[in-house]
């Protein structure tokens, strides 16, 4: 069967639910932001409409992340809270999914028993379902261990009409020994490519300009898959695969892993037309001795071979980095490693965060090499120092350039000019004169910052 006839299929609408209101908070990274989506469409086909805030809504589904900083304090944090808001109003549901869901499974219940669904990672078909039998039988819990259906196969309601994620493949082979993500999203498991592309039009259709191709392990996408038999499809074989699709102007993709990227996947970034001027290499700690208590198949002078190969095709390639700062047993040696790669590498971007230990992780165990938090901070700031002044020098680049921008919002700070991106990803601000959401103007970038590019229409 189809699988979205499959999932309308599971949905059994439910008449007193019909006119609700339903809101979705999400914790976390894009995969998470994308199953919102996902999420959303499936309470629309239930009859919902959106809420503007939780504050408003009948159903609240808490889509969780275990990844960042205090996750799993914050979550219990805001379930505490969401039983004041179940209170104030009657027959109010609330749903609780994502990696923490999946990971702490019961735990969720015993810690905040007025959630009225537990749902895990693998299963998210299923909330309208669950939603329905939890009216009947009281509060449950569903987690389950292997994917049913690729939760990318839902109907979604995505938050822009211009730029939409992809969901190109679902958990991660690897075993970095800070990330929860392959106990709690499993194997890797690739779509096929024509489910993809299929996917792609059907958003350009709907007025879509970018995607952006997501995943664990972008680059090793399709080793899982065998297609008649045939070798298997390599990512930049998809990505030419949609550099095709007429309409489709931007194609972006993360996250990739640095030990997975081949050059041909960097030449195809080069070569394809639509395919940003934009690689990610998240380098997480610039030390072989770290590198290697975090499990991440590279170590320095590799990293740095692929920074070669990367810039090598690509001269002017834009490149983004992830960093953890204060891994357990991190020196200052080891630090200043770190620090000789961010030097060497000239990113345009570095995200940075500061170790957390996550339970279910290996690096939860390594409490004895645990570095103080007046230590990691120190270091925190000296690379995010280091970073500024190389993003200073780099965005310096773009000065008097004439450059394509796709218009995505309203500044958060300023209501009288509007962001967007550039082929390259950095953030631009514009004047709104004469230009509207989702418009692709040609700009010349009038002034840099380290952290945004000042555009004028062209
Ligand atoms: S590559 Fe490492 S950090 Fe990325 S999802 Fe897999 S285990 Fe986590």
């Amino acid at each position: 069967m189809d699988q979205l006839v499959e999932i309308k299929s599971k949905i059994q609408i439910n008449p007193s639910r019909v006119g609700k209101k339903y809101f979705v908070k999400t914790f976390g990274c894009q995969m998470n932001e994308h199953d919102s989506e996902r999420i959303s469409g499936m309470f629309e086909l239930d009859g919902m409409s959106k809420a503007i805030s939780e504050e408003y809504a009948d159903v609240l589904f808490v889509n969780t992340c275990t990844i960042r900083e205090n996750a799993d304090d914050k979550l219990y944090g805001t379930l505490g809270q969401l039983k004041q808001w179940k209170s104030e109003k009657d027959n109010r549901k609330l749903l609780v999914g994502g990696c923490a869901a999946q990971k702490d499974k019961e735990l969720v219940r015993q810690k905040a028993p007025w959630v009225d669904v537990v749902i895990g990672t693998h299963n998210l078909t299923n909330v309208v379902d669950l939603l329905n039998r939890s009216e009947d039988w009281g509060p449950l819990t569903e987690i389950i261990d292997e994917i049913e259906t690729l939760p990318t196969e839902a109907p979604s309601i995505r938050e822009s009409e211009y730029s939409a994620w992809v969901t190109i493949q679902i958990g991660c082979n690897n075993s970095c020994t800070f990330c929860i993500v392959p106990s709690v999203r499993g194997q890797e498991i690739s779509r096929r490519p024509s489910d993809i592309v299929n996917e792609a039009k059907k958003l350009v259709d709907e007025g879509v300009k970018e995607i952006t191709l997501l995943g664990q392990n972008v680059n090793s996408y399709g080793r899982d898959l065998k297609i008649e038999g045939k070798a298997r499809p390599y990512f930049s074989q998809l990505l030419e695969q949609l550099n095709d699709i007429k309409g489709l102007e931007r194609i972006r993709f993360t996250s990739p892993h640095p030990k997975d990227f081949k050059a041909e996947t960097i030449e195809s970034v080069k070569k394809l037309k639509n395919v940003c001027n934009q690689v990610h290499v998240p380098l997480q700690s610039g030390s072989s001795n770290i590198l290697s208590k975090m499990h991440r198949g590279y170590n320095k002078e590799r990293f740095i071979e692929k920074v070669d190969m990367i810039r090598k095709i690509i001269p002017d390639v834009s490149l983004t980095s992830d960093i953890i700062v204060g891994f357990p047993g991190e020196t200052e040696k080891d630090f200043q490693d770190t620090l000789d790669v961010v030097e060497y590498s000239k990113f345009d971007l570095v995200y940075m965060f500061k170790f957390s230990p996550r339970p279910g992780t290996l690096a939860y165990d390594m409490k004895d090499e645990f570095i103080s938090n007046d230590v990691i901070n120190d270091r925190f700031l000296r690379l995010k120092d280091l970073q500024t002044d190389i993003s200073e020098k780099r965005y310096k680049r773009f000065l008097n350039t004439e450059q394509k921008l796709l218009i995505e919002k309203t500044s958060k700070k300023n209501s009288e000019i509007f962001t967007g991106r550039i082929d390259g990803g950095q953030l631009t601000h514009i004047s709104k004169d004469n230009i509207s959401v989702g418009d692709i103007v040609n700009v010349k970038i009038v002034d840099t910052t380290p952290f945004y590019l000042k555009a004028e229409l062209l």
